[in-house]
């Protein structure tokens, strides 16, 4: 590759522009070097359609009208990032494959189906697929795994997660990961071993089980813990989002990542190097 064309700019749009992880990857395509906003998308009959995403982001005004159908500017992007609706992103991954458009996914909650259509896209573009963009989380996702094979089943792992009052999915992404970070370690299929809170006469634990638990309230950005728990010790391990700035400013390095990549989907593991 030419120098010139390592210095070009990216262009990246951003879906649910007005949502709490919208406006923060607007301003992180600011403050990337290499990126720059070229589309704000919203859902049709947003009241934001036709703000300035720039303006609705808080920085100042960017000339970036906000829009309702991301068809109407998909020439114009590079990479599409996606932090909404399992719905909206649904549509977003057929639009993106039809165009050959890069994508940068954080939305959390996806059904099967909505799994199965992020396979199929994935077969058409390069797209990076995370529950958690943040560096802290990913590098705790190994560690679960160091920790996970040293213990064996002899621990009992349980997993707490906190967020705000708003989260519309439980569990969240992040605890997913981990939970299979650990599961994987063990050899196990997370679906056969996962128990989701505990309720009325559950029993005595059962061994081999990763127990995973939601906390909902405030506006708590993203707390998890993963207890080992053995006869005499216990290991915890803690990963605490301070600002949603974390996963922006990392969804926006993996978008610059990912133009670079063949058709494939990768995870922020792989963005950071961490699979090597
Ligand atoms: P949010 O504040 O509700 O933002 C979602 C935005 O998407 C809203 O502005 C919403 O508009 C918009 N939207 C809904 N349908 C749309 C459509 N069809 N087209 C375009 N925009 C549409 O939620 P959030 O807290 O930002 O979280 C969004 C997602 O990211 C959630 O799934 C969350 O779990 C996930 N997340 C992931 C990470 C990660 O690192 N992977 C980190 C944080 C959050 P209206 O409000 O007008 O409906």
């Amino acid at each position: 590759m030419s120098q010139q064309e390592n210095k070009k700019v990216i262009k990246v749009g951003v879906i649910g522009a007005g949502g709490r992880m919208g406006r923060m990857l607007i301003e992180a395509t600011q403050d990337n070097p290499k990126t720059t906003l070229s589309a704000a998308i919203e859902r049709q009959g947003s009241s934001l359609v036709g703000a300035d995403a720039g303006e609705v982001a808080a920085i100042g005004r960017l000339e970036i009208q906000i829009v309702d159908d991301l068809k109407a500017v998909i020439s114009d992007i590079d990479v599409l990032i996606d932090f909404s609706l399992p719905a909206a992103t649904e549509q977003n991954m057929q639009v993106c494959a039809e165009h050959n458009v890069a994508m940068v996914i954080g939305t959390t909650g996806f059904n099967e189906q909505q799994e199965q259509v992020l396979a199929t896209a994935s077969e058409q573009i390069a797209i990076v697929y995370a529950g958690n963009y943040s560096t802290g989380v990913n590098l705790s996702l190994k560690l679960l795994g160091l920790a996970a094979k040293a213990f064996g089943k002899d621990a009992d792992v349980e997993i707490i997660e906190a967020h705000h009052k708003h989260k519309i999915d439980a569990p969240s992404g992040t605890a997913y990961m981990m939970a299979e970070a650990v599961a994987e370690a063990r050899g196990q299929n997370l679906k056969d071993v996962a128990v989701y809170g505990r309720e009325g006469q559950t029993g005595e634990r059962e061994a081999g089980t990763i127990g995973i638990h939601a906390i909902r309230g405030g506006e708590i950005i993203g707390d998890h813990t993963v207890m080992f728990i053995a006869d005499g010790e216990v290991v915890e391990i803690t990963h605490r989002a301070r600002a949603r700035m974390t996963f922006a400013a990392g969804a926006v390095r993996a978008a610059t990542w990912i133009v670079q990549q063949p058709i494939g989907q990768y995870n922020m593991q792989d963005v950071l190097g961490l699979n090597d």
